[in-house]
């Protein structure tokens, strides 16, 4: 009886066990994947940019949708920006500290519905760690504000990447201005 008694509660408590390392198992991914997202916030927040401003700086300077892209990582609505369709030759620069992205020669009409490149003034935008499903973030060198991101979708021809950038995160400049 006692027997019966010592393997039942064995049983149980195997079962328990099975239960717990599943448990600890789930924490441990959902652990994982939290620490990835924060590793990386806390990579790109604790950078030292040559350009630093203060969120209260940034957000009286910035118009409230190029605060929104560009220092909260958000995405403006596809075809909402004016530059998507502007092919004129030119330099887009950052909306945050005017620093030179992209050039107009490297622009492209993707129908992605936000302004698009094959490449980026090298130097000038810097990347982040992602999947190439979707796409690797790209923000400002100077001032860390957040461009978009870059796929491996782009021109064949050229570079095979397409910089999908939100138009509220940049400046066009005219050439002959
Ligand atoms: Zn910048």
């Amino acid at each position: 009886m006692q027997i019966c008694y010592f393997l039942k509660n064995y049983a149980t408590k195997s079962k328990k066990i099975r239960i717990m390392k599943k448990l600890i198992i789930i924490t441990l991914i959902i652990t994982c994947f939290s620490c990835n997202s924060n590793a990386q916030k806390t990579k790109k927040d604790s950078k030292t940019y040559s350009v630093t401003k203060t969120e209260a700086e940034w957000k009286a300077e910035l118009s409230p949708m190029a605060f929104y892209v560009l220092r909260e990582n958000g995405t403006e609505p596809r075809f909402s920006s004016p530059l998507n369709k502007n092919y004129k030759e030119g330099i887009y620069v950052c909306a945050g500290c005017n620093t030179a992205l992209f050039k107009s020669e490297h622009k492209y009409d993707s129908g992605s519905g936000w302004p698009s490149f094959d490449k980026e003034i090298k130097g000038n935008v810097a990347f982040s760690s992602g999947s190439e499903m979707y796409g690797r973030e790209e923000h400002c060198a100077v001032c860390g504000g957040h461009l978009g991101h870059v796929f491996n979708d782009g021109p064949k021809e050229t570079t095979g990447l397409r910089h999908c950038i939100d138009g509220a995160a940049l400046k066009f400049i005219p050439k002959n201005e």
